[in-house]
């Protein structure tokens, strides 16, 4: 018997939806907002809970890209008086009640299927912009070890992934390691954000060739991740570090 590993031979439709359908009877897709089980695998989230996501529109600080309350303002008052490493960051989503509640399941309750509803959106709304900043790489954030281990995976990592896919940008998960487990950063100021980071990473390589990234998170706060991993990517050699993020939250 010939084998055949070309990967030409294409299971036919009509046992792709039964199986689709199968697994929808097994394992519901869950809505990223109410958690209830959708209909069928063509939804990603209930309509009624669309409306309760707010994507991030026009005013954007042009450093963070948080969204602004006045059109004549340029940046936030974060990036007024903090002078950022990384260049720019994009982020999809208000940080508002219904997404907090939605990442917290994400990344706590282990509901890794938001994940095909997170990064189309972000690709649906932001694809152009993504592909204009030419990033050769996708480095999600990493985890440390005993947190990914105890999580059993990586969010940003399964993001930069699914983005990926879509977008056609490689991810490099071989760059950076997290080595120290940081407290976690939700109670911190800013200065004790900083201080937390502090040498929380390292780059396995020295010279990373890469001129061009983008890196992946799930939130924006104060930009101290981001900046702690430009400031060493840009030390081997990175021109550019954009930041992506699901969402962004108020400033501190
Ligand atoms: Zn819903
Ligand atoms: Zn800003």
């Amino acid at each position: 018997m010939k084998c055949n590993n070309s990967g030409k031979e294409r299971v036919p439709d009509f046992l792709t939806k039964t199986g689709e359908f199968l697994l929808d009877l097994i394992y519901p897709r869950r809505c990223p907002v109410c958690d209830d089980a959708l209909p069928f695998r063509g939804h990603l989230i209930c309509t009624t809970c669309a409306e309760k996501l707010v994507p991030v529109r026009e005013p954007r600080c042009r450093k963070c890209g948080r969204m602004l309350s006045f059109d004549t303002d340029e940046y936030c008052r974060d990036c007024v008086t903090v002078s950022h490493t990384f260049d720019r960051c994009i982020s999809a989503f208000v940080y508002n009640d219904p997404m907090q509640e939605s990442v917290f399941r994400f990344k706590y309750g282990n509901r890794r299927e938001y994940v095909q509803f997170f990064a189309q959106a972000i690709s649906e709304m932001y694809k152009n912009e993504i592909m204009d900043l030419k990033a050769e790489a996708l480095i999600p954030v990493p985890l440390h070890k005993n947190r990914q281990e105890k999580r059993g995976f990586n969010q940003a990592e399964i993001l930069a992934f699914k983005l990926s896919d879509m977008l056609g940008i490689p991810v490099r998960n071989d760059l950076l390691i997290r080595v120290k487990d940081t407290e976690p950063q939700k109670m911190l100021s800013r200065e004790e954000r900083r201080k937390n980071l502090k040498k929380a990473f390292q780059l396995s390589l020295c010279d990373v060739k890469l001129k061009r990234v983008i890196v992946i998170d799930d939130i924006y706060t104060t930009g101290s991740t981001l900046d702690e991993i430009a400031f060493l990517l840009k030390g081997a050699g990175v021109r550019e570090v954009y930041g992506l993020t699901l969402c962004s939250g108020t400033p501190l």
